[in-house]
């Protein structure tokens, strides 16, 4: 398989021949990838493909059978501090935005960076103030997540991510749980965060996100993966059939 290479920077994220069951079913099979500084890569294919279990193995929601995962050199830690160290390195965002619903939306935003990094009160809510501007939404810190649109709590849980300083963030159809009239908003976000740099693992459906801000597409399909290539090449010419079939079905 042809692996594009379009950014030439360091490794950040490094699978190597990953592979995880649940029960009988073999749900990774021999995964073996590597996502560069400053990439960003879209998780595409079919629902049960695999594609949330490969992003909870990036943070170590899941375990794995065989194989190894560094992050920066690092291998994943299994438990206590230095996993969660890794976890606040690892920034995820969910389809249901888990935010706090009884903290106010300030409050989510510098839970983490004051618990886990040691973050001072005073500087955590600077920051917090103007994560929350650069997303879109400074005007409504002091509100409770239910005050919220949808896309507005997603956004919140974005900020929340970032207030962390993550090496990389994973989404995880970040945009599924959406109306409709919401899902650019949060794309856009998502768009910005990409051009300033950011290391992003993006499961999605979005095609027109993928082919905006992708470097790389990934296709998978029952636990492996199946393709790789740049967004214009995998959408105008999708060499398996698994692709081209659901490439006919989505697009
Ligand atoms: P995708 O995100 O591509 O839809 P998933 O990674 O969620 O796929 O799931 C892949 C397969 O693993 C599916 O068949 C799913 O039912 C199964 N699966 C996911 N999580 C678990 C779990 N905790 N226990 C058992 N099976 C699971
Ligand atoms: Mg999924």
């Amino acid at each position: 398989m042809v692996v594009p290479m379009t950014r030439a920077s360091e490794p950040l994220v490094v699978l190597t021949d990953v592979n995880k069951h649940f029960g009988a079913l073999h749900v990774l099979r021999d995964i073996d990838l590597t996502i560069h500084k400053g990439e960003v890569v879209v998780v595409i294919g079919p629902s049960g493909s695999g594609k949330s279990t490969l992003c909870r193995t990036i943070n170590r929601l899941e375990s794995i059978d065989s194989g190894s995962i560094t992050i920066d050199g690092v291998p994943l830690p299994a438990e206590g501090k230095a996993l969660a160290k890794l976890r606040a390195d690892v920034g995820m965002v969910f389809q249901s935005f888990n935010l706090f619903s009884h903290m106010t939306v300030a409050e989510n935003v510098t839970l983490g960076p004051i618990k886990v990094r040691g973050i001072d009160k005073a500087k955590a809510n600077e920051r917090a103030k103007e994560l929350l501007e650069r997303v879109g939404i400074g005007e409504q810190s002091n509100k409770l997540p239910a005050q919220l649109s949808g896309g507005q709590q997603q956004r919140v849980a974005i900020a929340r991510s970032l207030a962390m300083d993550p090496k990389v963030m994973l989404f995880d159809e970040p945009t599924s749980a959406l109306d409709p009239e919401m899902i650019n908003e949060v794309l856009d976000v998502m768009i910005s965060l990409a051009k300033s740099g950011m290391t992003m693992v993006v499961v999605t459906h979005e095609m027109g996100f993928a082919r905006r801000a992708a470097d790389r597409v990934i296709f998978m399909a029952d636990g492996q993966i199946v393709e790789q290539a740049t967004p214009e090449e995998f959408f105008t010419n999708p060499r398996s059939d698994r692709a081209k079939d659901f490439l006919s079905k989505i697009l």
